[in-house]
Parts: C-alpha cells; structure tokens; sequence
C-alpha cells in the first residue's frame, strides 16, 4: 500500500516524522507492506519550485492509495498569484474530500472538562463560509469600495444531503444519537437548507435521534455537558471551530486526529495548525497525526478490505492510550516533559 506524505510546514515536519515512525512500526507487526512516497508542499515548495502546491501534486496523489497531509502555514502565505496556494482547499474541492471527521474524547488522568466525553464531529469541507471554494470563477470574498468588504457562503443541498448520510452512517456504529449545528434562527435560508436536508435523511435513519442546537448555545453545552453528545453534524465553519474546542476540552489540540474523507480517497490531516510559535523545537504533540494516521488505516480496512490495516489501527489508538496513561510519558502541551521524537518512539514500542 502506498501513502503519499506531505509533512507542510511548521511543526509538520517534525509531526510527520513522528508518525511514520509510529506506521513504519505498525506496518513491520501487522505486515502491512507499506511504503511511503514523500512531496515538499508549503513553504518548502514554494523554496524549491516557486508554488506551495506544486505540479502534478492531483496526479500523485490519485496514484497513491492515502495521503498524510501535515498542517500548513496558510495564513504566512504570500498571495496566489506569487505562489501562495492552499493545498488542503484544493484538495478538499478538487478531490471531492467533502467529510471532516473529526473525534474527541477525553482519557482517564486528561481532559478539561467534569465529565468524561466521546464523540465526533462529521463537518461538510467543500463549501460554507470559505470564501475561497465557493466560485466557479474568482472568489466569494471581495471589496467592492475600499471601506467595503464582503464575503458570499455557499450552502447546497447536495453537499447537505451527503455530510448529514455521512454523520448518520457514522452514528449507527455509536450510540445512534446525532446533533445537528446550525445558526436557523439568523440565516434562515442558508441554514433552513442545511436543517431541511438533515431532517429527509433522517427520516430514513429512523433508530437514530436526531438533536437540532443553535451554535452559540452548542459551545456552552460542549464545555457544561460535554457527555451528552455523540456525533455532532456541523457545517464547514462551525464544525471547524467546534473541533478545536473539543479536542482543547479532552486535554490540548494536539490530542484529537481528523481525516479528510470522500467516496474514493482518504487524506489523514491533523486537526490543528503549524504551531509557528512551537516549530522546530521538539516540542510538539504528534497524537493528532499519528491518531489522523491510524483512521485513514480504518478507512482502507473498510474500503479496499484491508483487515490487518483495521487491527493496526486499533493498536495504535491503544498505544497512544497507554503511552498518555503515564504522565511522565507526556508531551509538554499535557505538562509532561517528552519531546515529539521520544513521544512517537514510546507509542511505536507500546505496539
Ligand atoms: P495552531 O493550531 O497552529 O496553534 C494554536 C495553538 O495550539 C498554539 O499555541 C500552538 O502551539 C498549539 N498547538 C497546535 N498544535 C499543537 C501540537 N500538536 N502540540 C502542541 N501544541 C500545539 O493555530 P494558529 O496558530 O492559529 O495557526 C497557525 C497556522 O496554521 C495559520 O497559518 C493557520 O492558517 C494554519 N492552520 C492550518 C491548518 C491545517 O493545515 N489543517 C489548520 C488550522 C490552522
């Protein structure tokens, strides 16, 4: 099996390092046979070629069976036109990457919250709020008078219908229980959309309940009664913010890992950003990643009938489990005094 990797900027390097060791191990035990085909993309890129996303990066990525896709700098990024290019945005759109899952949950010793919370945030990631994949031609952002700046969301029923199957499909391996996000109350249409589509398909779910919640309200619930929920079905923007308060909740944003999924192709991607302030330092968690990792291996045991890919996936969560168990084996994020390498080193021999 061969993964494309793409280790970003920031902390990537150092995270993705972590992580293959930690897959290197795992392929070694469960003879997964895999191998690892690495591309500069980011501020390495733009060094080398002049582009953060360089030429034929779709193509390579449609030869592989998975991508590891590190976190990116996109905010330091100079403009398009000189080269600033969001890959994981063209991935999302070019790719048809339209499912962010994204799960939390707090471990025995970890967590910031009073009770213990698991759940999972399924977030649509082809269109909403960002304005930078919502056009066919140009871009939903723009200025019409310099004092003036303004920004279209997109929402379709298409893309509503397919998150929400998604969220229910997820649910009906966990507690049938699903809470839909929305802001219905100020955006009627746009959320009206989301809300209408959520409901059609729940109506064909019918074991599942299905929970409607106003955002603001959602993040109060999240920090007082974090236990009550279990997928949580949210459009782009909203899934993304929750996600980082979730993942902070069960201990740090380095804890939580994410994978951009669609119908043909799985891109682990961890859930947080390029650290600027921590990068190159040792310092960083690489849970999310190597977490992000482990799904996509669940996510080629369940598409392409990799069974050994699904048993190492399970042990490579338990390793994190029982490596975080002992707070001396901890990364400095949890209070704990082990650097990245030594972190992916004690996961890879808890194996
Ligand atoms: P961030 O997620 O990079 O960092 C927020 C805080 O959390 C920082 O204090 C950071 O040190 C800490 N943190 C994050 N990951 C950590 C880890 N693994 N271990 C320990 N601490 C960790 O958010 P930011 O600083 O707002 O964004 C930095 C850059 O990342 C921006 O350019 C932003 O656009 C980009 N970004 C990229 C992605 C992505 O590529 N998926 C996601 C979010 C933000």
């Amino acid at each position: 099996m061969k993964l494309l990797v793409l280790p970003g900027d920031g902390i990537g390097p150092e995270i993705t390092e972590a992580t293959l060791t930690v897959l290197e191990a795992a392929s070694r035990l469960f003879k997964l046979d895999l191998s690892f085909e690495e591309q500069k993309v980011g501020f390495a890129a733009l060094k080398a070629h002049g582009t953060t996303m360089p030429d034929g990066l779709l193509g390579r990525v449609a030869e592989s069976d998975g991508v590891i896709l590190g976190p990116l700098d996109q905010l330091a990024y100079p403009p398009r036109e000189k080269g600033g290019v969001n890959v994981s945005a063209v991935f999302r759109v070019k790719l048809d990457l339209y499912a962010n899952i994204r799960p939390a949950r707090t471990r025995p010793g970890l967590g910031k919250v009073k009770e213990p919370m698991d759940l999972v945030i399924v977030r649509e990631c082809t269109e909403g709020f960002y304005a930078d994949r919502n056009m066919y031609q140009g871009s939903g952002e723009f200025m019409p008078t310099p004092d003036v700046a303004m920004s279209i969301r997109k929402v379709t029923a298409h893309a509503c219908e397919r998150i929400a199957r998604r969220a229910f499909e997820i649910s009906l391996k966990r507690k049938k229980h699903v809470t839909a996000v929305h802001k219905a109350n100020v955006l009627r249409m746009t959320e009206g959309l989301f809300l209408d589509k959520v409901r059609e398909v729940a109506a064909e779910f019918r074991g599942v309940k299905l929970e409607e919640v106003i955002i603001d309200a959602m993040t109060a619930h999240l920090v007082r009664t974090p236990g009550r929920f279990d997928v949580v079905l949210a459009t782009n923007m909203y899934g993304d913010i929750l996600s980082d308060l979730a993942s902070e909740l069960s201990g740090s944003l380095g804890l939580a890992g994410s994978v951009l999924a669609g119908d043909a192709l799985c891109c682990a991607q961890a859930q947080h950003g390029s650290a600027p302030d921590i990068a190159g330092q040792d310092k960083a968690n690489p849970t999310s990643l190597i977490l992000s990792a482990a799904m996509l291996l669940e996510w080629l045991a369940e598409r392409k009938k990799a069974k050994a890919c699904g048993k190492a996936a399970e042990a490579i969560s338990a390793a994190v489990d029982k490596v975080l168990a002992d707070p001396k084996k901890r990364t400095a994020d949890l209070g704990g005094k082990l650097g990245t390498r030594a972190f992916a080193a004690a996961v890879a021999a808890a194996l």
